[in-house]
């Protein structure tokens, strides 16, 4: 569902992305790994094109991102129009480490804001696909609250539903649980793994070891804007081949 081919970035001078090339099944779950400033968030911006590529390129679903499949007759790749790049956005699901809710809408009118505005839904049809989403990410007893009198764990899980509401092929997940509560954290992970069961395809950036090496089919470990390895959980997370992966695991194991 997702092909990655010679992704390249750079900001100025600096080389964030150096050729990444990455292959996720529909349905399969990748954990992406590694240290700080490793790209990995970058990576992920740039498969819905909050970034835009300097070079390579990434199909969703055979579709190429960002960019007119065929290249302008100097040979260069030319950006799609607006439309279309909203129009792909729609259909890759985005949860960030920092729950960013509207603040001003209860957790009920966050997920059924896109559906409504966007996907131009009925208020009533949005409202009863949202409720069952909250059931989903067990809050259902929370629907007409406001993000501030939601506990970090439910906000986030909020976000899950409401990117969910526009009906994904892909949820894409940075760090989604790095700025929880260690308590707050095996609520959230548990409706991604429930997500993952229901047969979602999903790229999660995440330093939970344990959930990686239970719920990803394939682990990617990143390191300078390379990948330095990738395979099953066991293979990499268990049987390390590199040094730098040695390193990273060991440092947050
Ligand atoms: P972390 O684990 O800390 O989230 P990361 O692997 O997600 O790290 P990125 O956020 O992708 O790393 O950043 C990779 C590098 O690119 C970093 O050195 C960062 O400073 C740089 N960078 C990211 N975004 C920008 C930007 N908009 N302008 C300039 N430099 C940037
Ligand atoms: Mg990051």
């Amino acid at each position: 569902l997702v092909e990655a081919r010679n992704v390249r970035k750079h900001f100025g001078a600096h080389h964030v992305l150096k050729g990444i090339d990455l292959e996720v099944r529909r349905g399969e779950v990748m954990c992406l790994l590694g240290p700080s400033g490793s790209g990995k968030s970058t990576f992920l911006r740039c498969i819905n094109h909050l970034e835009k590529v300097d070079g390579g390129r990434i199909y969703v679903d055979g579709e190429l991102i960002g960019y007119e499949e065929h290249a302008s007759r100097k040979g260069r790749a030319r950006e799609m129009k607006p439309k279309q790049i909203a129009a792909q956005r729609r259909s890759i699901g985005m949860v960030f480490q920092r729950f960013n809710l509207f603040p001003h809408l209860t957790a009920l009118g966050n997920i059924t804001e896109a559906p409504i505005g966007v996907a131009h839904h009925s208020r009533a049809d949005a409202r009863s696909r949202g409720m069952e989403l909250l059931r989903r990410v067990g809050l259902t007893d929370h629907a007409g609250a406001y993000p501030a009198h939601l506990s970090g764990g439910q906000q986030q899980r909020v976000a899950i539903a409401r990117a969910l509401a526009m009906e994904p092929k892909l949820m894409l997940f940075d760090e989604p649980t790095s700025a929880l509560d260690p308590e707050l954290v095996g609520d959230v992970l548990s409706v991604m793994r429930d997500l993952a069961r229901s047969g979602m395809t999903m790229i999660v950036v995440t330093h939970e070891i344990g959930f990686a090496r239970e719920v990803a089919d394939q682990v990617v470990f990143m390191d300078d804007g390379i990948v330095v390895e990738s395979g099953a959980p066991s293979r990499v997370i268990d049987d390390p081949r590199h040094e730098r992966t040695r390193a990273f695991l060991d440092s947050v194991l």
